[in-house]
């Protein structure tokens, strides 16, 4: 079997007119040094497991994507982080969401899976969880970049609350079609799967959500069967786009189904 990891930095487009070759520099870099952790480990006859969760971490450190450090902005200027991760082989899965202090909720995610009792920890409880695990606490300035917070003035300003990261789809059971609120600063959710040597395959995805969503609000990114999903008999699949969405259609388990 040969090893292989893709990963994604969210759902919506980037027009080139709209990104300096600096910027588009950025991405390609950041996304190289994503991949290149991943596949690192998947040569060396690591666990597709293992090269999720370190791609993730490695999207959620980055400021340019919308998970860990650079996450979008609540209605109430605040962060509320969402993430899962996934074992194909086991169907093993482990889930944090509405979490607003933990430096990187891959880690969480993939520790409520080791530890096994439960799949989905949120809020106040995630974090003690996390905490006792020894996984880094931070406070709400850690997640702040200036991109987000003009982006989130922007739709405090627009009236339009709970947009898609950079397509700016309304959350509506009816999505209104919108300009992008800020198309220059394209960063989104994150998301890793890989298959490994030995044929197992893995997924991980995690986000700030949606940029001035209500707080409280959990989309599909930490729903296993709704923005993550992995077995090995089928697929693995991490999701990006509105989340309402893709829990309405259960999308990812979908996906694992139909194949
Ligand atoms: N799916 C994410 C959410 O609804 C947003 C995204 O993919 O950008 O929270």
């Amino acid at each position: 079997m040969i090893p292989v990891i893709a990963v994604h930095g969210g759902a919506g487009t980037i027009t080139r007119a709209a990104l300096s070759d600096e910027q588009e520099r950025a991405y390609h870099e950041a996304l190289d040094h994503v991949l290149h952790g991943g596949q690192a480990i998947l040569e060396k006859g690591g666990s597709a497991l293992d090269a999720v969760t370190e791609a993730v971490f490695r999207l959620e450190e980055c400021p340019l994507f919308n998970a860990g450090k650079g996450s979008v902005f609540t209605h109430d200027g605040t962060h509320e982080l969402d993430a899962s991760i996934m074992d194909g082989r086991t169907l093993a899965a482990g889930a944090v969401a509405c979490v607003k202090s933990l430096r990187n909720p891959v880690l969480g995610a993939r520790r409520v899976m080791e530890d096994g009792r439960h799949v989905l920890l949120v809020g106040e409880g995630a974090e003690a969880f996390a905490a006792a695990a020894g996984l880094e606490i931070v406070s709400d300035d850690y997640y702040f970049t200036e991109a987000r917070y003009a982006q989130w003035q922007r739709a405090l300003a627009e009236g339009r609350d709970g947009l898609l990261d950079h397509d700016a789809q309304s959350l509506l059971a009816t999505p209104v079609a919108v300009e992008p609120i800020d198309p220059e600063t394209k960063m989104g959710t994150v998301g890793a799967v890989a298959i490994d040597a030995q044929g197992n395959l893995a997924a991980a995805t995690s986000t700030g959500g949606m940029t001035d969503k209500r707080v409280g609000r959990v989309g599909d990114s930490p729903l296993i069967g709704a923005g993550c999903y992995a077995n090995n008999r089928t697929v693995a699949v991490s999701c990006t786009g509105s989340g309402e969405m893709f829990m309405r259609m259960l999308a990812a388990y979908d996906v694992s189904a139909l194949m």
